[in-house]
Formats: structure tokens, sequence, C-alpha cells
């Protein structure tokens, strides 16, 4: 997930979303309406315009977004109950709960403005004065360990992740990191736009030095000197395409060895003061990085270093500081790069690092107002005919051996369901939050999550633990654990909709459980075993067929343009829209067979079959700021909605005969691509 906190320590392997996880009154009327469809479009020529035109200009951006969609909508309605919640319990009530008070301590810490202003950069003075003091290079493991448990992404990246082998264990994990752009490609990529964002890169750095009281001149080169290290850092780190593949991940090795890549390091040190328990070997991901890292640290002198880890202590901290570095951080990595007009209104600020940093807690108040049992019920019905359906779909395969279909039965068998909220709240009970200090709150709290995280090594991987709180508008699989999530957030209109018919909810909800079983076949989830192992479960003659078939629909995503002069990444995208793909046809599968032959009346002058896709085309509507389509292009795996849609049927034969289409329509696809 995204939010705009502090980076924490963060896993090496990021479980397959639905959609990449947005920072975000409620709104009109949410559900599928008729209303919404362009009639003077022809469905076949282009769906997504047919479909979304009349939502896209009804639905401008919001001026403290950079885009706006259905998920969006439900983010927002998520927001207003989450903060009716929070400020219930911001009174200074005696009666509270211990989990009342937290949640609502910290919510009215971080809504004390005049505090807030007050107290200026001051809270980072202790950790800017301790940077000061630092005598030698040798002090860097000490520091790092400090910085880490602070929340501050400053080097490399530490934390727990499961053993790609042995995935039912722990292992901890060391991973490329310490850039303060969003990708290592902003560093290094040298057309026009590149050039130009690092020129306004620059100019932020500076400012935030003088925030921190610099003189201007001196904060220039300041800046220079963080460009110059992290720049030398991105060369040495693994591109964002490549770092789909596991087996580039994975390297186990003995700290021993890690050491020997970066001995100039003190990774003894590091080891003995994270907070993990003793180790003797790890996942190093990326032994190139730390390879760079060791040529990086003895290149540059010990007072660049140290400019470089007061960028990152002010950079991570930033959105908790006063008004002059909010503002700051905002124009640069909101509004230069992602096309945001305005900052956000406090309060959402506010429940949105709530969220990040007590979102079980704020959960568990918030299930109790917004999920029933009937919905989790329909809901497990619905996953339980997907899943028939993919196993039908993989039986009928013609490409596929029986042997590999034997292996592939028995991994979706043991995909295991997550629905609505966790069995088990996470126990906050160590983390003090304080009334009135908003800035401690957020710091104890990144403590409190890498702590938490550390706690994790050397154990049995623990499947009861949810990867983000029941508010989350997505849903996920994990390959390592061959589980789905779908959290209580996304099981509402227009996703899921309990007054509405099959047809509508297989279409939206269905294609989205769909999209998730899928994961676990596509070019990624393909590597993993039924039990979360990187291990080869295919005969060559079926991997080299797969291989073809995920090739051709790279190519037709690499194909698509969201910006004039932006193309797709085809091969970063290809895992989603595999997923899109696959996970559509088996949703459109489970429907037919739930009608069982029956033809329900038409409604709004729709079949069945036609609801099902309109009702999969209303939940990618979105508007996106140029800037920040640019922005997804580089690092998102997801496509955008127009291509999500209408790459995805034109690739189906069903689409075609349901809305009457012509061999040559432009929504039809010749040498249409189909993995599963
Ligand atoms: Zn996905």
């Amino acid at each position: 997930m995204l939010n705009s906190k502090a980076v924490l320590i963060a896993l090496v392997f990021a479980s397959c979303t639905l959609a990449l996880g947005q920072t975000s009154t409620p709104t009109g009327n949410v559900r599928f309406s008729p209303d919404m469809l362009d009639k003077n479009m022809d469905p076949c020529t282009d769906f997504y315009a047919y479909a979304c035109s009349k939502w896209q200009a009804q639905n401008p951006i919001p001026s403290d977004r950079p885009s706006w969609g259905r998920f969006n909508e439900l983010q927002d309605r998520g927001e207003t109950l989450v903060r009716g919640i929070l400020e219930k319990y911001s009174l200074d009530d005696p009666k509270r709960s211990p989990v009342e008070q937290k949640i609502g301590d910290y919510y009215f810490s971080c809504m004390d403005e005049s505090a807030i202003e007050k107290a200026g950069s001051k809270p980072l003075q202790p950790t800017l004065n301790r940077i000061a003091g630092l005598q030698s290079k040798q002090d860097f493991a000490k520091e790092a360990v400090r910085l880490h448990r602070e929340g501050v992404g400053a080097f490399f990246e530490f934390g727990s992740q499961p053993d790609f082998k042995n995935a039912q264990q722990i292992i901890s994990a060391a991973q490329q990191g310490g850039l303060g752009l969003p990708d290592r490609d902003y560093y290094l990529k040298d057309d026009e736009k590149s050039v130009e964002i690092r020129k306004q890169y620059l100019a932020h750095v500076q400012k935030m030095f003088e925030l921190i009281g610099d003189p201007s001149e001196k904060a220039a080169n300041e800046a220079k000197v963080v460009m110059d290290i992290e720049t030398a850092l991105a060369k040495g780190s693994l591109d964002r395409t490549s770092q789909r593949a596991p087996e580039k991940i994975y390297h186990k090795m003995s700290t021993k060895a890690l050491t020997g890549l970066s001995p100039s390091f003190g990774w003894p040190i590091y080891f003995a003061d994270i907070g993990a328990p003793p180790i003797e070997a790890l996942n190093v991901a990326e032994p190139d990085f730390f390879k760079q890292f060791e040529t990086t640290l003895k290149a540059t002198s010990l007072e660049d270093w140290k400019t470089y880890l007061r960028w990152h202590v002010v950079h991570s901290h930033a959105p908790v500081l006063s008004a002059a570095f909010v503002n700051e951080n905002f124009n640069f990595f909101s509004k230069t790069l992602q096309g945001t007009k305005e900052l956000a209104p406090r309060w959402k600020r506010c429940v949105r690092m709530a969220t990040g940093d007590l979102g079980e807690a704020i959960g568990q108040k918030y299930v109790e107002t917004t999920f029933g049992a009937d919905s989790k019920e329909r809901m497990l019905k619905m996953v339980n005919a997907l899943e028939a359906s993919l196993g039908q779909d993989i039986q009928t395969l013609p490409w596929m051996g029986d042997e590999t279909k034997k292996q592939a039965i028995e991994k979706l068998h043991a995909i295991t369901n997550r629905i609505g909220y966790p069995d088990k709240w996470r126990d906050y009970s160590s983390l003090n939050i304080v009334r009135s200090d908003a800035v401690g709150n957020s710091l104890r709290s990144n403590t409190f999550a890498v702590q938490r995280d550390l706690n994790k090594v050397g154990k049995p991987l623990d499947k009861g633990d949810w990867p983000y709180p029941p508010m989350t508008v997505n849903a996920s699989y994990n390959p390592l654990q061959n589980n789905i999530t779908f959290p209580a957030g996304i099981l509402q209109p227009p996703f899921f909709d309990n007054q509405a018919d099959d047809a509508m909810n297989f279409g939206a909800i269905g294609a989205a459980i769909g999209h998730e079983l899928t994961h676990g076949f596509d070019d990624e989830g393909a590597k993993f075993d039924l039990n979360g192992n990187l291990k080869d479960w295919w005969t060559s003659k079926d991997k080299e067929e797969f291989e073809q078939r995920t090739s051709c629909v790279k190519d037709q995503y690499a194909d698509y343009s969201p910006l004039p002069d932006v193309k797709l990444n085809g091969k970063l995208t290809l895992g989603e829209n595999t997923a899109d793909n696959g996970g559509l046809r088996i949703a459109y599968m489970a429907l037919l067979s739930t009608l069982a032959g029956k033809e329900p009346a038409p409604v709004d002058g729709f079949t069945a079959q036609q609801r099902f896709f309109l009702g999969f085309a209303n939940i990618w509507c979105q508007n996106r700021t140029d800037q920040i389509a640019r922005y997804l292009a580089n690092i998102d795996p997801h496509s955008p909605g127009k291509f999500r849609v209408n790459g995805t049927l034109s690739n189906m034969p069903e689409f075609r005969e349901v809305f009457h289409c012509k061999a040559d329509a432009p929504m039809v696809r010749q040498n249409a691509c189909r993995v599963w």
C-alpha cells in the first residue's frame, strides 16, 4: 500500500493487489446506473468510453487528489466513517478503553495544529544533533539502527519475510533502498522530463535544508551532495521490472557473506542492535546493491554522508511536522510528481496517518458498523463459485499437459481465503500514545511497527496476520502464503452490492476475486507452489507454452499509451494484466454456471451477460492528471482503467458475442491473447 507517511522498513516481496493503494464527503449514489452510459458511443468501438465517459465528465478530480475513480469514492466514504470514530474517542474521557484512548489521542494530537506549529522542527533536533556528532563512518551501523527504528529509510531497508524456499519460516532480509525519489529510474533516465524532475527535486531538497536552518547557498550544495549519493545508490539498484522475478531478489547467505559485500559497514553491530533475534543467514535481495553501497561508502566523505542522513530524517518525518515542512513536501511529491492541486484538509491527513499507524485498532471499531455476517456468507459463496470455474478452466486448457494440470489444481485447492477482517486483532498494548505529542506518537508508532516486524524473524509464518487494515479498498493475493485477502473496505457498492443481482456482482467483485486467484498463476505467482515455496512445478513443455502466451499479453499492453509520449511497460504490468484477463474469464464462467441455463429478464434493456461486462467496466471508471499518469507508468504494475477494460474485453470472444460486435470492430482483437 502507498501511504504518505514515512517509509517504513518494507517487505521485500509485496503481494499482488487489485489496484495501487491510493492515498485518499460521502458522494452520491455509488451504485451502477444505466444513466451513466453514453448511448451515443458504440460499445464495440471503445467500451471504456461507452461505460465511463459520462462518469468521467461528471466526476472531475477533486483538488486534493491526483486522480479520482470508483475506488476513491469508497475510500472517501471510509475516511468519513473513520473520522467519526476518531472524533468520538478524541474526547479526554477516563472511561475510554486502552484501544479507544490510543486512537482518540493519536487523532487529537494530530489535529492539534497550534501545538505542532509551535514545535516546528524541534522534535527532530535530538536526531539531527546525534547525526552532527558522528565521529567516523564506523558509527554508521549504530546510527542506521536508530534511524531504521524511527522509520527513516536511509542507506538500505531491513525487515522480515518468508523464506522463498521454505515459506512457512520467517527470515530477515536486507534490501536496496535509501533513495528519496520514488524509483531508481528517476535518477538514471536522461529524457527531458526526467532531467526536469531532477532539477525540481534538487530545489526541493535545498528548501528542506533551509527549513531546518541552513543558509541557502549551503543548502544548495547539500542538495547536490544528496543527489550524488542517491544517484550512486540508484546505479546499484535493481530495476522495478526485474524485481518481479523472485529468483532475482532471493539470495540467502550468511551474515558473514553480506559483510563480505560491504565490509566497511558495521554489520555485526547492526545485527546485534536492530532488534531481531540473533541470525546466521538472511536474504540479501540485491547483492549488487550492497556492493555498490560499499563503493559509495568508501568514495563519500563522512561530512557528505551526514548531509545525506540529515536529509532523510527531515524527508521521512516531513508529513507530521509544522506547515512549512508539510507544504514543501506536498509541493514536490504531490504537486510536481502527481499533479495534485491542493493539500488535503487536515482531518483527512490525520485519518490517513492514524490508519497507517493504528490501522487494526481503528479497524475493530470500523467493522462493528460496516460489515455483517450476511456479506461474508455471500462473498464466500462467490469465492467458491470462482474457484470452481478456475478449476474447470484449468482442466480444459488445450495447451497444458495433464501432469502440470494436476499440480495447478492442487495449488488452486490449497488457496485459503481471508474475508472482512482478521480473526485476531493486532495487540497495540506496548505502544504508548501520548495526548498532544503528534511527532512522538508517529516516531513511537514507527518503532512499534519495526519491532513487530522483526519479532517475526525465526518464527513460523503467522497466517492470521493481515497486511493492511479492514478499511482498505483493495484486495490481494500473496504468493508466499497462497492466500487471498478481501478486506471489509472493498465489500461495498459498486464492487459488492448485496442488493444487486448476480450479473453485476460477478462482473465487479467476482472479477476482482478471479483477478486475485489468477495471480497464483501469473508469470510471478506460477513460480511458487501450493505451499508458497519458490519451486518449479511445471513440465518444461508447458512452461514454454505458458511463456508464449504471457508474451502475447506483454506485447499487447506494451502498445498502449496513457499519454502521447508514454507507453506502458508490458513486462512490469504483465502479472496484473494476466490476472485481469484470467479473472474476468473465470468470473464470466462462474456467472454462467450460477445462471444454470436460465435467462433472466433484461434489466434496463441489458441481458445478464451484458450487465456483467458493464459491472466490470464501471469499477474502472477514473480520471487522472497527466502527471500521475506519467508517474504511475514508471512504478505501477497495474494498467490504467481504460486499458484494464478495453485490453481485457478485446481478448474475449464472449464480449464480442453478447454485444454483437463485427469481426473488424476495434474492440475485437485479431490474434487475441489468452493465458488462462
Ligand atoms: Zn493484482
